[in-house]
């Protein structure tokens, strides 16, 4: 678009920003990005990537003790914290090279600094102004502390990617994912973690039956579940911190960790001056192509807070791209977007819940299977893998699969899309399993759940 500088003047390097840049940049818009930080966003630094690293780290722990059961000794196993976290900056400082050779082979420019909005057409980069016929801001979320006495001495999750050593025993606030996700991770480093919840179950808005069956295996794992509590105070001691919490109880620790959400990074932004509205909580409004209010303004990802999730960000991005460069398409579509929480055991689901499928539907049918993962057969280990699959009676659709056991998320991946194509359960039936899988548990349940006396209350 002659006069401007840039066609797309992108804010943010992360998932939905670099998505939207390269893309635009494909269909021969002329496109600059701004990053004041790190290339790749929370994803790559401080998210999903170097957390699903801990996560493989902390899974050895339990593969050294399950190994004697099918004949294997080993001398004295032993951690080293700084081994890792040194490894992992190794792969992280690798992947934010591949992010600027990407985007330098798109002929994308970046601007490695902090951007502001100066107008609808307008950025201010350092001390140089930009005009860009469309401005894409993707600047994501940071983690969200609450005000209360002693916060300065807690931890959020972008800490614990660069810790120096690693604490003997945390105490975790929260029940969402990166609580969640942190407690098994430490847990399995060999930390004593204690997780702090205000409600009753973990992980509102999953499964109730995934829910407990989570609960009780991390239990088993020795993470101490503090339900109907929260932190009230933090006070710092000698030898790290004493958490005062809600129920009178109070928890000695080396480190706190508050893990109760992520909010929009939109402050100071320049969105107010360029008629960009947000919300209470700092996200953007979009409307379903992601037009802010302000014309020629679009917003992606973490940032408009919708669903915080990498491949939701990805696809938002490419949506915009297309939409003002290419041929355009489809908008994204939040139905059945497949998840993984990698607790241990991991979760994965994709789909309705039970709850949500009541709600929605006259009459649903229920299956599910519990059982103990073949390999534990030999290993010894307590652990059970749960599977559950939720179906619409009127239509025979899956409408809901969800499993807790390992790979989880591995294995639901694929049953996505089956569910994306609008599979039935005969269809699931139809399907032949792959032997001894626990994946084929998911083409083999026949009966049809009924509730039993003795199951758990849905929350
Ligand atoms: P979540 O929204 O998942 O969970 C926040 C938790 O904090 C909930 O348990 C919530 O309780 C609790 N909470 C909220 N406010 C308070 C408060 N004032 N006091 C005490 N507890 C509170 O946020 P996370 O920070 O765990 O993760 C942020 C997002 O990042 C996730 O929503 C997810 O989209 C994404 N993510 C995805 C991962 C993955 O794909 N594997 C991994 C990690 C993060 P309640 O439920 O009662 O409101």
């Amino acid at each position: 678009m002659p006069g401007f500088d840039y066609d797309l003047f992108v804010i943010g390097g992360g998932s939905g920003g670099v998505r939207g840049a390269r893309i635009a940049a494909g269909f021969g818009a002329r496109v600059g990005l701004a990053e004041e930080k790190y290339l790749g966003g929370t994803c790559v630094n401080v998210g999903c990537v170097p957390k699903k690293l801990f996560s493989y780290a902390s899974h050895f722990h339990e593969e050294f003790e399950d190994a004697r059961g099918f004949g294997w000794t080993s001398g004295e196993v032993s951690f080293d914290w700084a081994t890792l976290k040194r490894n992992k900056d190794r792969e992280i400082g690798r992947l934010n090279d591949v992010y600027a050779r990407m985007l330098d082979r798109a002929e994308v420019e970046i601007h490695r600094a902090r951007a502001v909005i100066e107008g609808p057409n307008r950025v201010r980069v350092g001390d140089r102004s930009y005009t860009a016929a469309n401005i894409l801001v993707a600047v994501g979320g940071r983690p969200w502390l609450p005000d209360f006495p002693g916060r300065e001495h807690v931890l959020v999750s972008d800490d614990l990617f660069a810790l120096e050593r690693l604490p003997k025993r945390l105490v975790i606030a929260g029940g969402g994912y990166i609580a969640c996700e942190f407690a098994s991770i430490f847990n399995g480093l060999g930390l004593e973690v204690d997780l702090v919840y205000r409600g009753k179950h973990l992980l509102r808005g999953f499964d109730d039956d995934l829910r407990h069956h989570l609960a009780n295996e991390m239990r088993k794992k020795g993470v101490r579940i503090h339900f109907d509590a929260a932190f009230a105070s933090v006070e710092k001691t000698a030898d790290g911190v004493k958490v005062h919490l809600t129920d009178g109880d109070h928890l000695a620790a080396d480190a706190a960790l508050f893990a109760v959400g992520r909010r929009p990074y939109t402050a100071n932004l320049g969105l107010e001056a360029a008629g960009v509205e947000v919300s209470e909580s700092g996200a953007i409004v979009v409307d379903d192509e992601f037009r802010t209010t302000a014309p020629g303004i679009y917003a992606v990802g973490d940032v408009i807070d919708r669903v915080q999730l990498t491949p939701v960000a990805l696809a938002e991005g490419m949506f915009v791209a297309r939409r003002l460069f290419g041929p355009g398409g489809p908008t994204v579509s939040y139905e059945n977007i497949p998840t993984a929480v990698f607790t241990h055991p991991n979760i994965g689901t994709v789909g309705l819940t039970e709850a949500q499928a009541r709600a929605r539907f006259d009459r649903i049918r229920l299956y599910k299977s519990t059982f103990r993962p073949m390999k534990h057969t030999l290993s010894g280990r307590d652990e059970k893998t749960f599977m559950k699959l939720v179906v619409d009676d009127a239509t025979d659709r899956v409408v809901g699969c969800h499993m807790i056991g390992p790979d989880a998320g591995e294995i639901v991946q694929g049953l996505a899309v089956a569910l994306t194509c609008g599979a039935t359960k005969a269809q699931f039936d139809a399907t032949l399993g792959i032997h001894p899988t626990a994946a084929e548990e998911f083409v083999t349940m026949r009966t049809e759940w009924v509730p039993q006396p003795e199951t758990y209350p849905q929350a």
